[in-house]
């Protein structure tokens, strides 16, 4: 059926999920899975968590969607904490990853005309870098494989190599209106970025007055240990993209931007008729009330070091795996070689993991995972790499 009726996007496993709990997923045929893969970092909480069902019950009975004709309060809350927990003072929702990249590179193609005039309009982009599906956004994902059959993309833009100071200050000049980067790239790897680098883009950005944009769609929302990734480097970006943990498996996108860059758009300039609704904005609401309030993201730090080190003992006892690399419950184990078959044998035990280029398993468990289920996970790894390379 799935073949009749769904266009041949994605490459999918065989297996129809019914139902989740916790850290846990449940098919049709009564089989349960451990998620490390938490819907690509998207259910931080876990699956079905009880705050953000209650969240989502309450507001869907009360009130759901609106358009931007008019306030609602789920939407002033949600940009309260949002802006509370920053160094941001502007939001702006919408309903996706691609989606807040797009808006990101269009105010930062209207603040370099206010700033510098027509000829300010390039966009500094980093090779590797996956930024998400629509044109604009594709346009600054640096990777061939995705651009290739949808050219000609957006122009003015311009790839510098992730991590390579040199690159970026000969690439940087006047006509420079904003710099994009993942603090860790996450499709390609978990590679995370030098605080080096990104302190020289910070300075590069304040010499051009060009805006830095730091697309943290997967490492934000806690991932790192601290509700946004820039809070884990230290430097603080004028554009931040937010969305997959954001709502805790509820569709929600935003930018936080600071007031100088958000001055750069007036009425009419920017909209999304489903951006900010109030059932999107209500579960929002209750996973950061989760993450800080209950201090959800305070265990991220130590259950990190616990993962890690359980992963070092794998390391040991398996060579194939060259390096560990990551930060807080973002974390990528780098094989010598492809990893489809070990991602393929750890679904056949129950283990959901995702690759992250082609040699990198990425394991970006919900963030409340408890230890327990981290030993049954490394338990599931240690069987598959035993049968692989034994
Ligand atoms: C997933 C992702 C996106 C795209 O998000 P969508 O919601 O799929 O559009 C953009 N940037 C990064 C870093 C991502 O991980």
């Amino acid at each position: 059926m799935a073949k009749e009726h769904l266009m041949n996007t994605y490459e999918r496993f065989d297996v129809i999920f019914e139902r989740g709990a916790g850290s846990w997923l449940y098919d049709t045929e009564g089989r349960k899975y451990l998620d490390f893969v938490a819907g690509i970092a998207v259910n931080c909480l876990g699956h079905s968590h009880p705050a953000v069902v209650h969240a989502i019950s309450e507001q869907s009975k009360k009130l759901m969607h609106i358009s931007n004709l008019y306030w609602n309060e789920p939407q002033l809350l949600l940009a309260e904490k949002l802006v509370s927990y920053s160094d941001h003072q502007k939001v702006f929702f919408v309903n996706s990853g691609a989606e807040a990249v797009e808006t990101a590179l269009k105010l930062a193609r209207k603040y370099g005309k206010i700033q510098g005039g027509e000829k300010k309009n390039r966009i500094l982009y980093m090779k590797n870098s996956f930024h998400g599906r629509t044109l604009g956004a594709l346009a600054v994902t640096g990777q061939e494989k995705y651009q290739k059959d949808f050219m000609p993309l957006m122009g003015e833009v311009e790839a510098v190599s992730f991590n390579d100071i040199e690159d970026l200050r000969e690439k940087a000049n006047q006509n420079v209106c904003a710099m994009i980067v993942e603090p860790i790239q996450g499709e390609s790897g978990i590679i995370p970025a030098q605080q080096s680098f990104l302190q020289e883009m910070r300075k590069l950005c304040d010499q051009l007055d060009a805006l830095l944009i730091f697309d943290e769609i997967q490492c934000g929302i806690g991932r790192t240990g601290k509700l946004f990734a820039y809070q884990s480097f230290g430097i603080i970006p004028d554009v931040i993209c937010m969305a997959k943990g954001l709502g805790g498996g509820f569709p929600i996108g935003a930018i936080l931007v600071k007031d100088e860059a958000a001055a750069a758009f007036s009425p009419g300039d920017h909209g999304s008729t489903f951006g900010g609704n109030p059932l999107a904005c209500a579960a929002a609401c209750a996973v950061l009330d989760e993450l800080m309030e209950k201090k959800v993201i305070e265990d991220v730090k130590e259950k990190s070091e616990y993962l890690m080190e359980r992963l070092e003992e794998l390391q040991k006892k398996y060579p194939a795996i060259q390096q560990i690399r990551g930060i807080g419950l973002m974390i990528g184990l780098c094989f010598d070689r492809e990893v489809k078959e070990i991602v393929k044998k750890c679904f056949e035990k129950g283990l959901l993991v995702i690759g992250a280029g082609a040699n990198v398993i990425r394991l970006v468990p919900a963030l409340n995972i408890e230890k327990k289920e981290i030993d049954q996970g490394i338990k599931i790894l240690q069987d598959v790499l035993e049968s692989t390379f034994a």
